[in-house]
This record gives structure tokens, sequence and C-alpha cells, in this order.
């Protein structure tokens, strides 16, 4: 965990957030500015900064990401209609926040990566 991290403050709820799902490895919460109907940040408890500081040992918690991502999906109504998970890395990819997340967006058609 880092002091001036806004996810880390989220995690301990030091700063509010609209949670959906919480287990020991991560937590889940409404997008503060959601880009579709459904954007739901999945967020893992340990502070990892991005994907270039994963270490090997993070492997599952990573994993575990997409396991919440499938079932939040089938929960809120997207599951069938399809929905997009991405993770932003660097600042090509215009990751803003430090801390290791998966986006999961859903509920209008995307279309395909420009
Ligand atoms: P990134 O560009 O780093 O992949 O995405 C960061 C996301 O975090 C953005 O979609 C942004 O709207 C969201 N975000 C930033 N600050 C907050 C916050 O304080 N609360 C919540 N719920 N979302 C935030
Ligand atoms: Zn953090």
């Amino acid at each position: 965990m880092t002091d001036d991290c806004i996810f880390c403050k989220i995690i301990r709820d030091e700063t509010p957030s609209d949670k959906v799902y919480e287990d020991e490895t991560v937590v889940a919460f409404e997008d503060i500015h959601p880009a579709a109907p459904t954007h739901i940040l999945i967020v893992p408890k340990n502070h990892i900064a991005s994907i270039n500081a994963m270490e090997p040992d993070d492997e599952k918690t990573v994993g575990h990401l997409f396991t919440v991502a499938r079932k939040l999906a089938k929960q809120l109504g997207v599951s069938e209609s399809g929905y997009r998970l991405i993770i932003n890395t660097g600042p090509d990819s215009g990751q803003v926040v430090y801390h290791l997340h998966l986006h999961l967006l859903g509920g209008r058609e995307m279309g395909h990566l420009g």
C-alpha cells in the first residue's frame, strides 16, 4: 500500500467509492467517469503499479481479476451482450492511475479497436 495512491485509499475506505464486490484479494467499484453504461474497475488490494511491475508471485492475483470480471459481467447482465476488459499500461495506453486495474466495460456496442 502507498499513502498517496487513490486506489489504495479506496481500498482502505479513506476515499468513498461505489463498491460492487470485495474479497480477500481484490476490490471492484464503479468508475467515477464511466465510459459505458457498465464501467467497473477491478483492483488488487496489493499495490502493483502496473503490468510492468508485476512479479511472478502476482500471477494468481492478476488471474483472479479476470475471474471476478467474468462473475461481475454475469451479475451485471452483460455476459451475453458482451463486454470489454482493458488493462492500460504506461503513457501511450493512457494509464492515469498507477495501481493495476482491470476495466470492465459493457452495456453498449463498442466496435473494433482503432
Ligand atoms: P486508467 O486510465 O489509469 O486505466 O484508468 C483510471 C480510471 O480510474 C479512469 O477511468 C478514471 O475515471 C478512474 N478514476 C480515477 N480516479 C478515481 C476515483 O477517485 N474514484 C473512482 N471510482 N474512479 C476513479
Ligand atoms: Zn495503490
